[in-house]
């Protein structure tokens, strides 16, 4: 029955570890996720200001169009005045003059004024640009630095399940199948009684199951928790086992 102990603790203690590389496997990803997300967040705000900023620039070209058009209009209108042969037509033609002087020159201040907000909006953009870049370098750093600890990760847990085959060979098949149960529901399946208490669930033993933990002759399950029982031989294995 003490090798049987044995083993089982063993085991325990592989499985123990196992998992808890596990865990820190699975929480390396959840590191990088905040970066991550702030990284997606502002490639997709450059999108967005890119896509302004081309419709801004279709804008002006537009604008710059129109005041070609009006550019032309104004030349035949002055060449309607030379032709003028009446007061009429004179002043009909000098009207569309102005009114072409006065709409090319508002055109022109709006596209003066659309000139600078490019500017601005270029130059934003370029320093958003630097800071996105800086960012994904400094994720892609991250990862390529996570990738690494998973790579350890993974030969650690290789190394700590390494024996575990044979371990549990060791194991009669009953109470392995004891073990796995009360492993997958609680956690840990060998624990400790200290003082007559179970160390799984801190529940007090009945004395007559107590007594037969004591004597190590089999091995006991706790009637709380299920849990495999044992009391430590000597004081030296007590503070290592939980
Ligand atoms: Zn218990």
């Amino acid at each position: 029955m003490k090798e049987q102990l044995r083993l089982l603790q063993q085991l325990q203690d592989i499985d123990t570890q196992t998992k808890e590389i596990r865990k820190t496997i699975e929480q390396v990803p959840a590191q990088l996720a905040p970066a991550k997300q702030d990284l997606e967040k502002l490639a997709g705000m450059l999108t967005i200001e890119r896509q302004q900023l081309a419709d801004t620039e279709a804008w002006r070209a537009e604008q710059e169009d129109i005041v070609n058009r009006e550019e032309e209009a104004l030349k035949n209108a002055k060449a309607k005045l030379q032709e003028a042969k009446n007061a009429r037509d004179f002043g009909a033609a000098s009207r569309e003059i102005d009114n072409k002087k006065r709409s090319i020159h508002d055109r022109e201040q709006e596209i003066l004024k659309v000139y600078e907000a490019l500017e601005i909006g270029r130059a934003k953009l370029a320093s958003h640009e630097e800071d996105v870049a800086k960012l994904r370098a400094h994720v892609e750093s991250e990862e390529a630095k996570f990738a690494d600890t998973l790579k350890e990760l993974e030969e650690q847990a290789k190394a700590v399940t390494a024996g575990r085959a044979d371990v549990e060979a060791g194991i009669d098949k009953s109470l392995l199948k004891r073990y796995n149960t009360v492993m997958q529901r609680r956690g840990t399946a060998v624990v400790e009684v200290r003082d007559g208490v179970c160390q799984g669930c801190h529940m007090s033993l009945a004395p007559q199951l107590a007594i037969q933990v004591a004597r190590g002759e089999s091995i006991q399950s706790c009637r709380q928790c299920n849990r495999l029982l044992f009391v430590p031989e000597d004081p030296a294995e007590e503070s290592q086992a939980s």
